[in-house]
C-alpha cells in the first residue's frame, strides 16, 4: 500500500533537501529526439564534451578490443568484484606517472560518485564551500545533499581567494580545464593556491576531468604526498569518450586517499568498468599514449576550425584549451535557451549555459566534433539565424502593413541608422521585403557572400519596393487580401513585374 502525502515540509529528508533542484546536464538526445521528433541516430549532441576523436576501440592500432575486454569482464558476472580495484588503481597510478601510487588512487563510478565521496567525507552540515562560477554544477549539487552553503566566486577571483573568504571555506572547487569556459589555468598557479588552501585548513578539490584533452603537462597531481588539503579528480568519461561506463578516480595523499578509500561505497564499480577502465589506462604512453596524443592534435585543428566558423555577428568565442568552445552571445538577439531550442529542433544539441549558477542567458557551449559535424553545426546555427531574421521580418512587415492600412505608406524613416539605404526621398513601409528573397535580378538584388560563410540574397541595389506608386499598389493588395503566400504572387505578378 503506497500512502501519497502533500508535499509538505515534513517529508522524512533533511530539511535542507526539502526544495533541493536536480542538476541540469547536456546529453539530452532521448528527450530532443522525442520533442521534435527526429531519430536519435540523425542527432548531432555538441551539448556533451566528449573526445571527437572516437573511442580507443575504433582505432585498430590502439590494439584494444571492446568485445574482448566485455567478455573478460562478463567472466566475473557471477563475483563481487574486488573491492581494492588494485588492477586498476596500479594502472591509474602509472597512468598519470609523478610518483603516484595505487595507495593515491581512489576508484568511482565517474565525477559525480567522487565529488559526492569527498563532500560526505569533508562536510559537516553548515560547512562554507566556495564555488568560482561559471562551472561544473554537479559541486555544490553534491555539498548541498551535505548541507553546505554555497558562496559563489568569480572564475577571475579563483587564484586569489580572499584570506577571510578562505577561513571560512571547507572546500574550495577549481575545474581544470574549467567547464564551460575551456580556460587552462598552469600547474606553477594552482601550486600557489594549494599552499594558501593548505594554510588556510581549506580543501582544495582539483577537477581534472578534461587535462588529458587539453595539456596534462599542467596536471597537480605531483602536489598531493604532503598536502592531505588537495583532491585532485580524474575522468575516463570525456578523454575516451565513454559517456556510458562510469569510470572515474581520485588522486589524493596516501593518508587522505585511506580514508576516503574506506568511506567508499563497496563494490562501487561493476565488473565491466573494472576492466575496461584499466585496459584504456594501460595502453602504452599513459596520458601520452598515441590515442590521447592524436586526440590532443585533432582537437587543436577542429577546434580552430569550428572557432572561425563561429567567429561571426553576434558570436563571441572565448579561446579554449579543450574540445569545447564556451561563446558569449550577449549582442545576439535570441537568448541561450531559445537559440538551444531552435537548434535542437535542427537535430543538433548545443548547451544551454543559463543553467550554471544562474549566470543568466547570454551564453552557450559547444562541444568541437570531426570536420564533418563542425560544419553541421555552422550551418545549422546559419539557419537557425536565418529563419528567426525571417520571422522577425514577417512580424515588422505584418505592423508596416496594418499600420499603413491605417495610416497611408510610412514614407522616409529617417530616423533609422541606416536611411537612406537605397536613394534619398525612399519609402521605407517595405523595410522588409514580402518578396524576400525574390531571387530576381532584374530588380537589382544578387546573390553575394556572406560574413558567416555561404551565400545570401542581397536587396541592396533594388530600388522599386521603396518608389511611392509601387507601395501604394502594393499596400492595396496587402490590405485587401492580408500577408500570405497568395496575396505575394498576386502582388508580385500585378505590382512589381511591371516595373521590372
Ligand atoms: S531585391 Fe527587392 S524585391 Fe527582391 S527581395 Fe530584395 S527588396 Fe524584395
Amino acid at each position: 500500500m503506497i500512502i501519497v502525502t502533500e508535499k509538505s515540509s515534513s517529508l522524512p529528508v533533511k530539511n535542507y533537501l526539502q526544495d533541493l533542484k536536480p542538476c541540469a546536464h547536456g546529453g539530452l538526445i532521448r528527450k530532443s529526439s522525442q520533442n521534435y521528433g527526429i531519430p536519435e541516430s540523425e542527432i548531432l549532441d555538441a551539448s556533451a564534451s566528449l573526445n571527437p576523436f572516437g573511442t580507443p576501440f575504433d582505432h585498430k592500432w590502439s590494439q584494444l578490443n571492446l568485445d574482448v575486454l566485455l567478455a573478460k569482464g562478463l567472466e566475473k558476472l557471477e563475483q563481487y568484484p574486488d573491492n581494492r580495484y588494485l588492477e586498476y588503481r596500479k594502472a591509474a597510478a602509472v597512468f598519470i606517472g609523478m610518483g603516484m601510487t595505487y595507495e593515491n588512487i581512489v576508484p568511482g563510478n565517474g565525477s559525480t560518485e567522487i565529488i559526492r565521496l569527498v563532500a560526505e567525507c569533508v562536510i559537516n552540515e553548515g560547512d562554507m564551500v566556495l564555488i568560482p562560477r561559471p562551472t561544473f554544477s554537479e559541486y555544490e549539487m553534491q555539498c548541498k545533499v551535505m548541507g553546505a552553503s554555497i558562496k559563489y566566486i568569480d572564475q577571475e577571483d579563483i587564484l586569489d581567494p580572499d584570506d577571510k573568504l578562505l577561513d571560512e571555506a571547507k572546500m574550495i572547487f577549481v575545474c581544470n580545464p574549467n567547464n564551460p569556459t575551456g580556460k587552462l589555468l598552469l600547474k606553477e598557479d594552482i601550486d600557489s593556491l594549494a599552499k594558501k588552501c593548505a594554510s588556510h585548513d581549506t580543501i582544495l578539490f582539483v577537477d581534472e576531468a578534461f587535462i588529458e584533452l587539453a595539456d596534462p603537462e599542467q596536471s597537480v597531481a605531483y602536489l598531493v604526498e604532503g598536502n592531505d588539503y588537495l583532491f585532485i579528480q580524474r575522468s575516463l568519461t570525456k578523454a575516451f569518450a565513454i559517456p556510458g561506463i562510469r569510470m572515474g578516480f581520485g588522486v589524493a595523499s596516501k593518508n587522505f586517499a585511506c580514508v576516503l578509500n574506506n568511506a567508499r561505497l563497496s563494490w562501487n564499480m561493476g565488473c565491466i568498468a573494472d576492466i575496461v577502465a584499466t585496459a584504456l589506462l594501460s595502453m602504452e604512453g599513459g596520458v601520452n599514449s598515441q590515442y590521447l596524443r592524436e586526440s590532443r592534435a585533432f582537437i587543436t585543428k577542429e577546434r580552430q576550425f569550428l572557432m572561425d566558423k563561429l567567429s561571426r555577428r553576434g558570436f563571441k568565442p572565448f579561446e579554449s584549451s579543450v574540445n569545447y568552445i564556451y561563446v558569449d552571445i550577449s549582442s545576439l538577439p535570441l537568448d541561450s535557451s531559445e537559440l538551444s531550442q531552435r537548434m535542437a529542433s535542427k537535430g543538433v544539441l548545443i548547451r544551454d549555459c543559463s543553467s550554471f549558477q544562474n549566470i543568466g542567458k547570454d551564453y552557450i557551449r559547444i562541444a568541437v566534433r570531426n570536420r564533418e559535424e563542425n560544419e553541421r553545426i555552422a550551418a545549422t546555427i546559419r539557419t537557425v539565424i536565418y529563419e528567426w531574421g525571417r520571422e522577425q521580418a514577417k512580424i515588422q512587415l505584418e505592423e508596416n502593413i496594418t499600420t499603413a492600412s491605417k495610416c497611408g505608406r510610412m514614407g522616409s524613416n529617417k530616423e533609422c541608422a541606416y536611411y537612406p539605404c537605397h536613394f534619398e526621398g525612399q519609402d521605407c513601409t517595405f523595410c522588409f521585403c514580402p518578396f524576400y528573397p525574390c531571387e530576381d535580378e532584374r530588380t537589382g538584388g544578387t546573390w553575394v557572400e556572406s560574413s558567416s560563410g555561404g551565400q545570401v540574397w542581397s536587396c541592396l541595389d533594388c530600388d522599386v519596393m521603396h518608389q511611392e506608386d509601387v507601395v501604394d499598389d502594393l499596400l492595396s493588395v496587402f490590405t485587401r487580401e492580408g500577408l500570405n503566400e497568395k496575396s505575394v504572387k498576386k502582388a508580385w505578378n500585378e505590382v512589381v513585374e511591371s516595373k521590372l
